[in-house]
């Protein structure tokens, strides 16, 4: 029937013919909707200095506000948003807003902001980062930067060119994921990171059976000390991660075990608070996996 239709293939995208290309329009729809009205909203998930036991600050996660009150998360709508050519401007916002946000905590917190490669074709992102500081008062050593792999792969000497200004502004630059993709160790040596985040992969395959998981943390953790990176490990879930990190002797955690992500509104004066009293820990009886 399709080929009976010949050129005249408007049929091909009747709802009932294509309900992924439907529901594909629907999400461009709604993430056009929320640029235009300004619907997106930021979670923060809080990071723990390890050994000292308190908060160092949060990553600002964006998620879209669906139709029916739940909220879609960025792996669904930010690849689209890029294709879009729309990130540029949902980028900014979030920029703006998570240095807007931080600049009302205490002053020894930090904010980290995920950016898209996208976001660095145009050529001008040093200069959006520095209009957000500066919008919000907020001191660039108080915003940190994470960038994944595929930022990288690109390689090109603009790309190096902006993330050497971002880090003479005196912005953070923290590689993201890390060990997730096929060749994270090559970049260490091509961009002085301020800090690297060890990927929740490795935390959930500790508490499995072939525990050799542990050493290449360790080795991680190790690697970054020499190379004077920071390290923190994401996706802490359970009180033996927790526990083999308190051993591990990295400098950050962060995962549910220590705070989900939450939303802005939910982040006032009184859960600053409680979050600078204590880090939740990890029970002494917990088995240790090293
Ligand atoms: P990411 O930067 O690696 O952020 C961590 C993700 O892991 C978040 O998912 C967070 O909710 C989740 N997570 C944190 N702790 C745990 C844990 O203990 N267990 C498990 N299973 N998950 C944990 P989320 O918020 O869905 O974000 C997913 C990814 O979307 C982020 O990964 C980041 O790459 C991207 N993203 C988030 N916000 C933005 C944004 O504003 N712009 C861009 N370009 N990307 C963003
Ligand atoms: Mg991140
Ligand atoms: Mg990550
Ligand atoms: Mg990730």
């Amino acid at each position: 029937a399709a080929k009976a239709a010949g050129r005249n293939c408007i049929r091909f995208f009747l709802p009932e013919m294509d309900t992924e290309l439907q529901a594909r329009i629907e999400l461009e729809r709604a993430i056009r909707d929320a640029v235009l009205n300004d619907r997106f909203e930021l979670h923060y998930q809080p990071l723990f200095e390890i050994s000292q036991r308190r908060l160092a600050g949060f990553e600002a996660l964006i998620r879209m506000p669906a139709a029916d009150g739940t909220l879609i998360p960025p792996l669904t709508f930010i690849p689209v948003a890029e294709d879009l050519r729309l990130i540029d401007k949902i980028g900014a916002w979030v920029l703006r807003e998570a240095c807007r946000t931080a600049a009302t905590w205490p002053a020894h917190l930090t904010v980290a902001v995920n950016l898209s490669p996208v976001q660095f074709v145009a050529g001008n992102i040093g200069d959006i980062v520095a209009a957000a500081l500066k919008d919000a008062g907020l001191a660039a050593h108080r915003l940190e930067l994470e960038i994944t792999e595929s930022l990288l792969l690109g390689n090109t000497e603009t790309i190096m060119a902006q993330l050497r200004t971002l880090k003479t502004m005196g912005v953070a630059i923290v590689m993201d994921d890390f060990g997730a993709g096929y060749s994270s160790l090559s970049y260490l040596w091509r961009f002085p990171f301020d800090k690297i985040k060890i990927d929740r992969a490795f935390m959930q395959s500790l508490d499995g059976p072939h525990c050799q998981v542990g050493t290449v943390v360790k080795a991680i953790i190790a690697l970054g000390r020499e190379l004077r990176m920071r390290v923190t490990v994401e996706g802490v879930e359970t009180a033996n991660q927790a526990a083999f990190l308190d051993a591990a002797n990295g400098d950050q955690v962060q995962g549910f075990f220590f705070g989900r992500p939450i939303p802005a509104s939910e982040l006032g004066a009184s859960i600053l608070a409680e979050f600078e009293k204590a880090m939740p820990r990890a029970s002494p009886a917990t088995k240790l996996h090293l």
